[in-house]
């Protein structure tokens, strides 16, 4: 058996299985894809220390670092089933159990889409997901962000402070965005609200030129010019498969306490997975080595 196992191969991952390593236990990494969502990410510009990478270039370094520990890397599976009995066991998609002492949980998150046209062909070419990394890039410019909800009008106040003008597209006929956060953006005077507005298409060439809405009172089909598309209509965790044994919230996160624990003893979590309020790499790589920090704490107690 292992003493750590990690289960999630992205920033928070990458950093558990080296805290693991680096203490010299037994130590095991499992991914679906190893490198997490950097894998689709463009250009990092807040990843302290780096002025500039990109998402696989950060990525490849991360898988390097781990091998460069005797770490057990096992790249392409999946995990569907975790149960605590004396060890901690792991179920993979392929049918094999792996037990350990202990388990860090480190499956990250996906971006809830709008499955529309033309939002796969742009993706990195003018449709965002997370302000804090791509706002920059649109300095100057016209976009749109789609989503009325707290992480959708945040992100409005935020862009409006870098672009020239924001457009909000909520499908619902009201913002469901804190009262706080909806009295901030309509102070603001190049933000414009579209309510009850259904985004059906985004267009360009190389990239992102228009995007396309329907008035769902009238179904008229409008255009915007823009040259970007902000999508934040949720992060999903990937959490599913922790259904009836590890606690989460409503929205699927794992809850943590501030060691990385969960409810199952010797259970630990870490990254966009939990229910920690920013997701982003730095946090992840810092919650990573909390949850393996925790792990050892816990292996040596028992
Ligand atoms: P993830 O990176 O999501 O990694 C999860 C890992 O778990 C993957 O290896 C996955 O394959 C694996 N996995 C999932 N389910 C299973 C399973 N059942 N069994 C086995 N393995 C599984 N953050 C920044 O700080 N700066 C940026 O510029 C930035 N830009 C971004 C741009 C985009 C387009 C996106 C999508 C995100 C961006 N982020 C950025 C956010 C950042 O990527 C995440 O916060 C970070 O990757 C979270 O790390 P994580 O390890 O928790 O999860």
């Amino acid at each position: 058996p292992y003493d750590v196992l990690v289960v999630g191969g992205g920033p928070a991952g990458a950093s558990a299985a080296i805290y693991a390593a680096r203490k010299g236990i037994r130590t095991g990494i499992l991914a679906e894809k190893f490198g997490g969502q950097p894998l689709e990410t463009l250009g990092i510009e807040n990843f302290i220390g780096t002025t500039y990478t990109e998402g696989p270039k950060l990525a490849a370094q991360l898988e390097e670092h781990v091998k460069s520990y005797p770490v057990d890397v096992m790249k392409t599976q999946k995990a569907i089933k975790i149960a605590k009995n004396e060890l901690v066991e792991v179920t993979l998609e392929n049918g094999a159990v792996l037990q350990s002492k202990t388990v860090v949980l480190s499956t990250g998150a996906r971006w809830r889409s709008l499955g529309i046209p033309g939002e796969e062909t742009f993706k990195n070419k003018g449709i965002a997901y997370c302000p804090h990394c791509d706002g920059p890039l649109f300095a100057g410019k016209k976009i749109a962000v789609v989503g009325g909800g707290n992480s959708g009008i945040e992100a409005a106040i935020d862009l409006a402070g870098v672009v020239e003008h924001v457009t909000v597209l909520e499908f619902l006929p009201e913002l469901k965005a804190d009262k706080v956060l909806q009295d901030k953006l309509y102070s603001l005077d190049n933000v414009t609200v579209l309510t009850n507005v259904e985004t059906k298409a985004i267009y360009g060439q190389d990239k992102v030129d228009s995007l396309a809405y329907m008035d769902r009172d009238t179904q008229e089909v409008l255009t915007l010019e823009l040259a970007g598309v902000f999508i934040l209509i949720g992060l999903v965790p990937n959490t599913e498969w922790l259904e009836g044994s590890v606690d989460r919230t409503a929205r699927g996160e794992i809850i943590v306490d501030k060691q990385g624990a969960t409810n199952l003893p010797g259970v630990y979590a870490a990254g966009d997975c939990t229910d920690s309020v920013y997701k982003q790499i730095i946090i992840a790589m810092g919650s990573g080595a909390t949850a393996a920090l925790g792990a050892f704490d816990y292996i040596i107690r028992h």
